[in-house]
C-alpha cells in the first residue's frame, strides 16, 4: 500500500491499496497511539472506516471523501497467549506473520492460514479470508471473541455463545473498530509440502484429491484442461497419502508461471513449523506476483466437478488475462457473511494480469457460467456480480443488517460498498 501520511493525521489523504488498482479516498486518516485516542476518534467523527493491511482489491475499506480512515498500526501491538486455555488475544491491526512467531514461540499454533502472513488479523475475518482444507474452517472459524469499538466510542465483547457472535467476525468492517480478537490456538505442529504436476481433469475424483493432505491447493493456467501444480501440505502428525493422480514435481515451483520459487515456502517435503509450511509465500517476500488482480467464487463443495468443467469451457477467455488459478475447499462455517457460511466449500480463484479493462469482462463471463452453482465472491477481491445477486445468496444477511443497525444506528460504518451489500 502506499500512501502519504505523517504519523498522526492528513487531510484530504489518498492512498492505494497493496496491488494499487483501486484508489481510497477520505476527508482524514488518523493513527492513533492509544486506545483511549481511538476511542474518542471515533466518538467524534460521523463517518469512519478502518484500513487494514490494504490486500483488499476493491474500495471495502473506503470511508469516502467526508469520512475517517483509520489505521491501526500505531497501537501498542498486544499479543497475550493463554498456554493452559490454548488461546491468544491479539490486536486488530496485526498481522499474521508477526502473530504466528509469537504463538509458535510458546508451542502452539493456529489451525490455519491462508496464502500469505502478511495480511491483518481483524481484515482477514472481517471478509471471510481462508486457507485450505476440507476440514479447516476460514480463519474466522478460530475466532472465539472480537472486541469492538462501536459508533459511541464504547467497547463491546461479543463472544461464541452470544446470539450476535454469528455477525460478529466476518462483518466487512460495519460494525465497529475491532482493537482485539481472541482466537484458539493448538499445539504446535509440523507441516510438509509435497508437490506434484499435471493432474488431469478427466477422471478427477475431486473429493478425494482435496482430501489427499490437510491442505490441498490444484493451480492451473487454464492454457490445457486439468492442473499444472498441486500442493499437498501433510501435517507430521497425520498420515502421508498416496497420490498417483500426478507425477511428483521435479524441482521447486511458484503458483504463477515464471515467479521465483524462492519466493515460496520450503517445498520438496522438508518438515517444517505450521507457519512455514501452510502460507504459500514467505514472510519475507512479495506474495504472489504484486502486479495483479484477483477474484474468488466459493461454491458448495458438491459442485465443483461440474463448476471446473463450466470453466474449462471458456478456458481460453480465461487464459488470456489469467496468471494463475487456485482451487481450495473450507470446511463450513457458522459466521451469517462468511462466504463458506452453512456450507463445504470449493474455493475458485483467478490471479489476473493487472488491466481492469481487459479483465472485467472476463470476470463477468465467469460469473455468468458460474450462475448455476451458486457463488459467493470473496469479500475483498474484483466481482461484478449485482449487489442483489450477492445478497441473495445470504440467507441472514437480514440478521446481520439488523445487528449492524442496533451496533451502529447512524450508519457511522457504511460505505458505498457495504450500503449496496446490505441493500440499505
Ligand atoms: C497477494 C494476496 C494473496 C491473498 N491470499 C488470500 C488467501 O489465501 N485467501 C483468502 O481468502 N484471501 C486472500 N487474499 C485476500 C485478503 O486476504 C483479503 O483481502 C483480506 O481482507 C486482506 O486483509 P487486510 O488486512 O489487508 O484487509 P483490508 O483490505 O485492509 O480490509 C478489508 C476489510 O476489513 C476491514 N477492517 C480491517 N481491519 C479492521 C478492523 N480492525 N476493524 C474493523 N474492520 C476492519 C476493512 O474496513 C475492510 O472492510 C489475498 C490478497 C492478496 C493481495
Amino acid at each position: 500500500m502506499t500512501e502519504t501520511a505523517p504519523q498522526t493525521a492528513e487531510t484530504n489523504w489518498t492512498g492505494t491499496n497493496w496491488a494499487g488498482n483501486v484508489t481510497f479516498a477520505a476527508n482524514e486518516l488518523h493513527r492513533p497511539r492509544t486506545p483511549g485516542e481511538l476511542r474518542s476518534l471515533v466518538a467524534r467523527s460521523t463517518r469512519v472506516r478502518v484500513l487494514g493491511s490494504g490486500h483488499s482489491f476493491n474500495l471495502i475499506a473506503e470511508p469516502g471523501a467526508d469520512g475517517v480512515l483509520l489505521s491501526l498500526d500505531a497501537l501498542p501491538a498486544e499479543v497475550d497467549v493463554d498456554t493452559t486455555a490454548r488461546t491468544v488475544r491479539v490486536v486488530g491491526g496485526m498481522r499474521y506473520a508477526e502473530l504466528a512467531g509469537r504463538v509458535h514461540a510458546h508451542g502452539l499454533a493456529l489451525p490455519n492460514m491462508a496464502s500469505l502472513p502478511h495480511i491483518s488479523v481483524a481484515g482477514s475475518v472481517a471478509t471471510g479470508t481462508h486457507g485450505s482444507g476440507v476440514r479447516n474452517g476460514s480463519l474466522a472459524s478460530a475466532v472465539r471473541e472480537v472486541e469492538i469499538v462501536t459508533a459511541d466510542g464504547s467497547t463491546v465483547v461479543v463472544g461464541r455463545g452470544d446470539r450476535r457472535f454469528g455477525g460478529a467476525v466476518t462483518s466487512l468492517g460495519a460494525l465497529g473498530v475491532v482493537t482485539a480478537l481472541t482466537l484458539d490456538l493448538e499445539p504446535d505442529y509440523q507441516v510438509e509440502q509435497h508437490l506434484f504436476t499435471e493432474l488431469p481433469l478427466e477422471g478427477l475424483d475431486f473429493e478425494t484429491v482435496a482430501g489427499a493432505a490437510y491442505s490441498v491447493s490444484l493451480f492451473t493456467d487454464w492454457t490445457a484442461p486439468g492442473f499444472r501444480q498441486v500442493w499437498l501440505k501433510r501435517r507430521t502428525d497425520q498420515p502421508l497419502a498416496d497420490f498417483p493422480w500426478a507425477a511428483p514435481a521435479t524441482e521447486p515451483l511458484h503458483p504463477v508461471p515464471g515467479m521465483p520459487a524462492g519466493n515460496c515456502t520450503e517445498q520438496f517435503g522438508v518438515p517444517g513449523p505450521w507457519h512455514e509450511r501452510l502460507p504459500h509465500f514467505r514472510a519475507e517476500f512479495t506474495p504472489s506476483n504484486g502486479e495483479e488482480l484477483q477474484s474468488e467464487y466459493l461454491l458448495p463443495r458438491e459442485h465443483a466437478t461440474e463448476a471446473l468443467y463450466a470453466i474449462d469451457g471458456i478456458r481460453e477467455t480465461v487464459a488470456g488475462v489469467l496468471q494463475t488459478c487456485e482451487v481450495r475447499t473450507v470446511a463450513a462455517d457458522e459466521q451469517w457473511l462468511s462466504p463458506a457460511h452453512g456450507r463445504d466449500t470449493v474455493a475458485l480463484h483467478f490471479t489476473w494480469i493487472a488491466d481492469t479493462p481487459a479483465v472485467l469482462p472476463v470476470v463477468r463471463r465467469l460469473e455468468a457460467v458460474l450462475e448455476p452453482y451458486d457463488p459467493r465472491p470473496h469479500w475483498g477481491k474484483v466481482f461484478e456480480m449485482p449487489a442483489a445477486e450477492v445478497r441473495g445468496r445470504y440467507p441472514r444477511i437480514r440478521d446481520f443488517a439488523a445487528l449492524a443497525r442496533v451496533l451502529d444506528p447512524a450508519g457511522k460504518f457504511t460505505n458505498d460498498f457495504v450500503r449496496d451489500v446490505l441493500g440499505d
